[in-house]
């Protein structure tokens, strides 16, 4: 088969995770890729998907519905074909409006971005009566940027205490977003308040043995939060610009 773009440019991201995490002492396995779609033509996802990536993610609920329903369109229309056989993990990655949860619960795997108990609250009340309990991440804004989402460091425990509470979700984790800047010791400093505050969860038993996944890193910093211990990284455009 012909090297297309995308294969070259997702393959360099996979050395690139294999490079860091020598460097790093951790292994790829531990890992997860999620290729964030929202600017990829549909054919560009065929690709991705064929080439082993079920991990897929966009920002925005229509966009998600719209391309998760393409998604399965074409994996119908091959029903014999094994490299599109795999069951496809839908991850919203971006803000997620409480009018929008019910739409996205039927297909969602894992949702990245709750950061407000009533947020928590109407997912866990469309959860219920749908028989779902979806896996949820907690955001946490760790650049102290008014205008960001994400609960501020100082208020996630607490916040993270509260949705324990809830029966129809499960919290496996947390999410953060660096600052856009080139300055790498701010990043880094991002991703570390989010590790910390992770073990700090852990330790002190605010969470249970399930929260495992720190979701951090996208295109222009994701060696960075493999340094600083990131389970899942979200790219985009380092695969699909
Ligand atoms: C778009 C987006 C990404 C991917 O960003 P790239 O810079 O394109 O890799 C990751 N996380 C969120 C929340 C996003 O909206």
């Amino acid at each position: 088969m012909e090297t297309t773009k995308i294969t070259e440019k997702i393959r360099r991201v996979e050395g690139t995770i294999a490079e860091t995490c020598a460097r790093a002492h951790r292994e790829p396995g531990d890992i997860r890729l999620v290729v964030v779609t929202k600017s990829a033509e549909i054919e560009q996802i065929e690709e991705v998907i064929r080439l082993g990536f079920h991990h897929l993610g966009e920002n925005r609920v229509q966009q998600l519905k719209k391309v998760a329903a393409q998604v399965a369109e074409f994996q119908q229309q091959h029903p014999d074909d094994p490299t599109l056989a795999r069951e496809i993990h839908w991850h919203m990655v971006g803000h997620l409006q409480r009018n929008k949860v019910r739409l996205v619960l039927p297909v969602i795997s894992l949702i990245h971005s709750v950061d407000t108990l009533r947020l928590a609250e109407e997912i866990n009340n469309s959860a219920g009566p749908m028989g779902l309990a979806p896996r949820v991440l907690l955001q946490v804004n760790t650049s102290n940027e008014p205008q960001k989402y994400g609960v501020p460091i100082g208020a996630a425990t607490h916040l993270a205490e509260q949705i324990e509470t809830l029966p129809h979700l499960k919290l496996i984790g947390l999410m953060t977003m660096a600052p856009l800047t080139r300055n790498t010791d701010v990043i880094r400093t991002c991703f570390a308040r989010a590790r910390e505050l992770f073990y700090e969860m852990r330790g002190e038993k605010i969470v249970g043995g399930q929260f495992t996944e720190l979701s951090m890193g996208m295109s222009s910093d994701y060696e960075i939060a493999i340094e600083e211990g990131a389970t899942i990284l979200r790219i985009g455009s380092a695969i699909f610009a």
